[in-house]
């Protein structure tokens, strides 16, 4: 059974996020101005129940709030009953070309669907898929995808474009209203930045249904994930998106830390430690990268949101350290440690700091 959302720390500010409407996939709001909700997509084969779950429990431990599944047969639906009683965490099918996957997942009880109607390619068979939908009450996204776009619309424009993807997407939200099923939201990807940003504006200017925001096929982690934070960034900046997925050629749970890092930084969610640390230079006496890296590792997990700095030497590291809420500032020979602001340790032997900065935080957040 799974439980309602229990919202991550998260505070919203700054920009203004165009309205949409709420739809909910497994008790998470989508839309209508709740948190933007962070997704990823499981890598394992659906047919090694064990492999999915291992994967299933490492993706929400992360913070990941929905977790897609591909459900690339028919057979492979006999997961979800398994995944939905083992983990808390709801899930959405990723489907494909046979839409009868769709209607034996949401006869399993699955939390939503993403259907592509590019490679369903059938407009009876999205129809059975709303209607499927609107009996099992099962929340689904429309999600348009330049790679495999529909036939039908391709005849009119000729190439696949942003403009494509907005009339096959916009014709399937009526398809599926006509049917009376509404619990929806929709996708518009492309590889290329400008593509998508174009798609997602002017689908965003025609419709009020909430969208998933991605760049699709991005890449591997570090290009994958700078691409994605352009593409995923401006969007947010604009105001459009309610839930992202962040897509690498990687181990999924980098992309949930992508994702979160995209919207902490835009101001959008806080959750997590957010480390300042400096670049290092001639003067660091101290192999700072090194310290950095060990420590983001073992605080990958951490809810609770701090700014914490991590400072190679005296030029810049006591003011730094002194403005978050945590702070290391290394010396020539020692550490200091901050903690809003003030002085609450001098003279750390470089090679205990970051444990001590550690404990520190262990007691900040456990208090
Ligand atoms: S804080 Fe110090 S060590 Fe770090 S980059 Fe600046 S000058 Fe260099």
């Amino acid at each position: 059974m799974i439980s309602k959302i229990q919202p991550l720390q998260f505070k919203e500010q700054g920009m203004k996020r165009k309205k949409t409407r709420q739809m909910h996939v497994g008790g998470i709001p989508i839309g209508g101005g709740s948190p933007i909700v962070v997704q990823s997509m499981l890598k394992t084969n659906p047919e090694n129940f064990i492999e999915t779950l291992e994967q299933t429990r490492e993706l929400k431990k992360a913070g990941c709030e929905l977790v897609r599944i591909a459900l690339p047969q028919e057979e492979t639906c006999k997961i979800i009953p398994f995944l939905r009683k083992e983990v808390d965490v709801p899930i959405i099918g990723d489907i494909h070309f046979n839409h009868k996957i769709a209607l034996k997942a949401m006869e399993l009880g699955i939390d939503g669907i993403r259907v592509n109607p590019g490679t369903i390619n059938n407009l009876r068979k999205m129809r059975e898929i709303a209607t499927a939908a609107l009996e099992t009450k099962t929340p689904v996204r429309l999600g348009m995808n330049i790679g495999s776009m529909e036939k039908r619309v391709l005849k009119k424009y000729t190439r696949p474009s942003a403009d494509a993807m907005v009339e096959s997407a916009l014709y399937h939200v009526a398809l599926f209203e006509d049917v009376g099923w509404t619990e929806l939201k929709v996708s518009l990807k492309a590889s290329d930045i400008r593509e998508t940003i174009d798609a997602y504006r002017k689908f965003s200017r025609k419709s009020d249904y909430p969208l998933h925001v991605g760049i699709t096929e991005a890449g591997p982690v570090f290009s994958g994930a700078i691409k994605s934070a352009i593409g995923i960034g401006i969007l947010l900046h604009e105001g459009i998106g309610d839930t992202i997925r962040v897509s690498l050629t990687g181990n999924p749970v980098y992309e949930v830390i992508a994702a979160y890092h995209i919207l902490r930084d835009l101001g959008l969610r806080k959750r997590g430690i957010n480390i300042i640390s400096c670049p290092t230079c001639g003067r660091t006496k101290v192999d700072l990268a090194a310290i950095v890296e060990e420590f983001e590792k073992e605080i990958n997990d951490f809810d609770s949101y701090l700014d914490v700095a991590i400072m190679g030497c005296e030029v810049n590291g006591p003011g730094e350290a002194r403005e978050a809420d945590i702070g290391l500032a290394f010396g020539a020979n020692s550490a200091m440690l901050f903690k809003k602001g003030t002085v609450i340790k001098s003279g750390i032997p470089r090679e205990m700091a970051k444990n001590i900065l550690k404990e520190e935080i262990f007691n900040m957040v456990n208090r």
